[in-house]
């Protein structure tokens, strides 16, 4: 189905086996994506994992060591970054300090040798898109984290680029001119239609923001997917670790479509781990069902957070010691007489089940 999609849309960016060494260190191991026309791509994964390095290697900042990188059917990988189409905002301190917003925005457009008129429009219609109409004749000093940033935005797009690159531009920023920002960039790129890569190590702004995210770890692509695909059905134990929350016990598999915990014979229909002596049975807090004390799994009840729209329960499993949260309603808390100490059930719906091979 993503390769049919692919076609439909057209790709924007095929990457093909790209490798960055940094003397004997390998920051990318062969990186393929391909990337859809109009999409918002985030980049997602720990610090060094390679997400700037990819970026940087796309926008040819930092040439890879093997590989290749096709922009619309063009072979760009050896292009120097002024030849390629593309426009790209950074973390932080990227304006001309010395230069009035006008003619940060207008740099672009007066390379390129726009006449004087158009060049007066066309800043003026990013100011407006970007929501800083009048704002032309002040300095970057004068401005807000967050107003710098949309000035970065509009000097980026000034030139209608193919492929808009944002490196971390939120991270800089307080919290809740980060989550208006966030909004505003999407809707814009919705608007525009442009494709879009943004680099981020916060996984809520890639749930947020993007259509795919790319999910990198030491230098290579752990799962490429939609944040529904990415939350609900993370293709490897990192994956899940990384998103959100996630209950880990270790387990035995046990035949096709059953493992052990403890004793403790359970089934699980997405078992893909036949043959592996021990594995991983990973399942969200939101995902843990309690019950009564003579159904499931019984358990001790350790402590609990009131988390506002929920509860966080701290559980351990008396069957074999082991570890385990749930979230889950006030209401049913209350159903369930919820203390600390208090002994009760767990169920752990198949369903909701991953397992993951090893330990
Ligand atoms: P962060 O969020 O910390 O920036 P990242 O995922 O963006 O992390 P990169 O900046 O892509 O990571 O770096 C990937 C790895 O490559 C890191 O281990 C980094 O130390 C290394 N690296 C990056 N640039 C260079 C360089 N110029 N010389 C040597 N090593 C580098």
């Amino acid at each position: 189905t993503d390769r049919a999609a692919v076609a439909e849309a057209g790709l924007h960016l095929e990457i093909r086996g790209l490798t960055k060494r940094f003397g004997p260190f390998t920051a990318l191991g062969g990186v393929d994506l391909a990337i859809r026309e109009g999409e918002f791509v985030c980049f997602l994964g720990p610090s060094g994992c390679g997400k700037t390095t990819l970026l940087r290697a796309i926008a040819g900042l930092a040439p890879q060591s093997a590989g290749r990188i096709v922009q619309r059917g063009r072979d760009i990988s050896r292009l120097p970054p002024q030849a390629r189409d593309f426009g790209i905002v950074f973390q932080s301190y990227a304006l001309f300090p010395n230069l009035t917003v006008f003619d940060n925005v207008a740099y672009g457009l007066r390379n390129r040798r726009d006449d004087r008129g158009r060049i007066r429009e066309r800043v003026a219609e990013l100011l407006a898109l970007v929501d800083l109409a009048g704002s032309e004749a002040k300095y970057p000093a004068a401005l807000s984290g967050g107003q710098q940033q949309r000035v970065a935005l509009a000097r980026a797009l000034a030139t209608e680029p193919g492929l808009l690159l944002l490196d971390e531009p939120l991270s800089a920023l307080d919290a809740r001119v980060r989550v208006h920002l966030r909004g505003q960039i999407k809707a814009l790129q919705a608007r525009l239609g442009v494709t879009t890569i943004m680099v981020t190590h916060d996984q809520e702004e890639a749930l947020a923001m993007a259509d795919r995210i790319v999910v990198m770890n030491h230098g290579t692509i752990e799962q490429v997917g939609t944040p529904a695909e990415i939350y609900r059905q993370p293709a490897s134990a990192f994956v899940a670790e990384f998103i959100g929350s996630m209950n880990f016990l270790e387990v035995r598999p046990d035949g096709a479509h059953a493992l052990r915990l403890g004793r403790r014979r359970l089934d699980c229909p997405a078992h893909d781990c036949a043959g592996d002596e021990h594995a991983r049975l990973a399942i969200r807090p939101e995902a843990v069902k309690l019950c009564a004390m003579n159904e499931g799994l019984s358990a001790r009840v350790e402590h609990i957070e009131f988390l506002g729209a929920f509860l966080r329960v701290g559980l351990t499993l008396a069957e074999t010691g082991q570890a385990l949260v749930a979230d889950i309603a006030v209401r049913d808390a209350e159903a369930l007489g919820l203390a600390p100490g208090a002994s009760l059930g767990v169920l752990l719906p198949s369903e909701a089940l991953r397992l993951y091979p090893g330990r």
